[in-house]
């Protein structure tokens, strides 16, 4: 689970990481009342799950109402990477001297967690990794030892921090371990963290990606907030009994089987579309788990198509069929549903889907054609012209 920016401060700051005030806010009127608390001059900061906001004209800083003013109108609605922002964040702004970049990931390769420190953080870090990957220092910590004051001391040297950010940035190194280990995350990055002309080091941007599997011990996770649509999505199919994984793209996908589930997401992004979900319903495809896994898939807002494959062995198509039409009933389903249906009564479910006879069903005969027809079917603008 990935948070945004500001609920990744709101845990690191669980951690006594250095933060600045800000202040959550979904309009105008919202972000003119925190930035009055907050006091000129504040940072405006779209809140999507996508890095490059700066780039993309989605951080501005703002002296005075005025500006603030045109910046939230500006940022408010703008497509970052296909993400539509529609929170922000408006923090204190911080007098920068310089932009120092360090993160803990897992190596899975070295079965070691990776710190990476750099002293060229910013905007550019993924050029400065590209072009110059020397500066950006590592250290493998093995989670048995944990990470001691002299080796993140020896790491911000290496990295070439200045010598007046050193300590406080082996400092934030370590509470940055913490957080990162005992908070359960699979990364958290700090870029920029930022020496201030003040001579403080603080924590201007955060990105953390909590392990979901952990979620059972921490029951914080549901206070802050942090659950994402998809989050919510996936504990529904899982209290449903189905295997489902949400996906960025636009083709909701059920299949039976996680070969078949893995091979269907696979023929979508071959034929130029993408996967909305991997959601494999298993062996028992029964009626009511059609029905379910349909009910799941419709309730994902960006999905356009559903393609349903399923090659029935032990399952029997005429179930599956029948679990389709079941679901029409009960479930307004939104999208329409390309069906590929093989194997045991194969016959007798496409005579059940016949007789429906609903406009939302479409039958293809093979994979490739299936997945062909619902990547167009994604692709067709939906009646308001754009993404649902
Ligand atoms: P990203 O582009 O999505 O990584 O967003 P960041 O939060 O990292 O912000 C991008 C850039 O905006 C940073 O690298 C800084 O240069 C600048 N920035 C962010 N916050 C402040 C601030 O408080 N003061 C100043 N002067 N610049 C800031
Ligand atoms: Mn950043």
């Amino acid at each position: 689970m990935d948070l945004v920016e500001y609920q990744g401060k709101q845990y690191f700051a669980r951690y006594g990481l250095p933060i600045s005030p800000g202040e959550a806010a979904d309009t105008v009127a919202e972000a003119q009342a925190a930035a009055g608390r907050l006091g000129y001059p504040v940072v405006v900061k779209a809140q999507v799950q996508t890095g490059g906001r700066g780039k993309a004209g989605g951080v501005k800083l703002a002296a005075n109402e005025a500006e603030l003013t045109e910046h939230a109108g500006n940022i408010l609605g703008l497509d970052i990477k296909g993400h539509i922002v529609r929170r922000l964040w408006i923090e204190k702004a911080t007098d920068i001297a310089k932009e120092y970049y360090a993160s803990f990931t897992l190596d899975r390769s070295a079965k070691l967690h990776l710190a990476m420190v750099s002293a060229r953080g910013g905007v550019e870090i993924e050029t400065v990794a590209e072009e110059d990957p020397e500066a950006i220092a590592r250290l493998h910590v093995n989670p048995l030892d944990g990470l001691s004051m002299e080796a993140a001391a020896e790491l911000v040297e290496r990295a070439g921090l200045d010598p007046e950010a050193r300590e406080g940035a082996a400092e934030i190194l370590i509470k940055l371990y913490e957080c990162y280990i005992d908070g359960d995350a699979d990364l958290v990055e700090i870029n920029p963290l930022v020496l201030t002309t003040d001579g403080e080091v603080r924590v201007l941007d955060a990105k953390v990606t909590l392990d979901d599997d952990a979620a059972f011990r921490h029951p914080e996770w549901a206070e802050m907030d942090i659950m994402s649509e998809a989050t919510e999505r996936e504990r529904l199919a899982k209290s449903k009994g189905l295997s489902y994984i949400a996906l960025d793209g636009s083709v909701g996908i059920i299949a039976n089987g996680a070969g078949l589930a893995m091979s269907t997401v696979d023929v979508v992004s071959q034929v130029g579309g993408s996967a909305a979900n991997f959601l494999d319903v298993g062996g028992a495809a029964d009626v009511q788990v059609m029905a379910n896994a349909l009910e799941v898939i419709n309730g994902d807002p960006s999905v356009r198509s559903i393609l349903v494959n399923i090659f029935g062995g032990i399952v029997r198509c005429d179930d599956v069929a029948r679990g389709i039409v079941k679901a029409l009933e009960e479930v307004d389903i939104s999208s329409q549903i390309v069906l590929r249906l093989d194997g045991t009564n194969a016959v007798e479910a496409h005579r059940i889907i016949d007789e429906t006879a609903s406009d939302k069903i479409i039958s293809e005969g093979t994979m490739l054609s299936a997945a062909r027809r619902a990547v167009e079917l994604a692709s067709v603008p939906g009646p308001e012209g754009g993404a649902k």
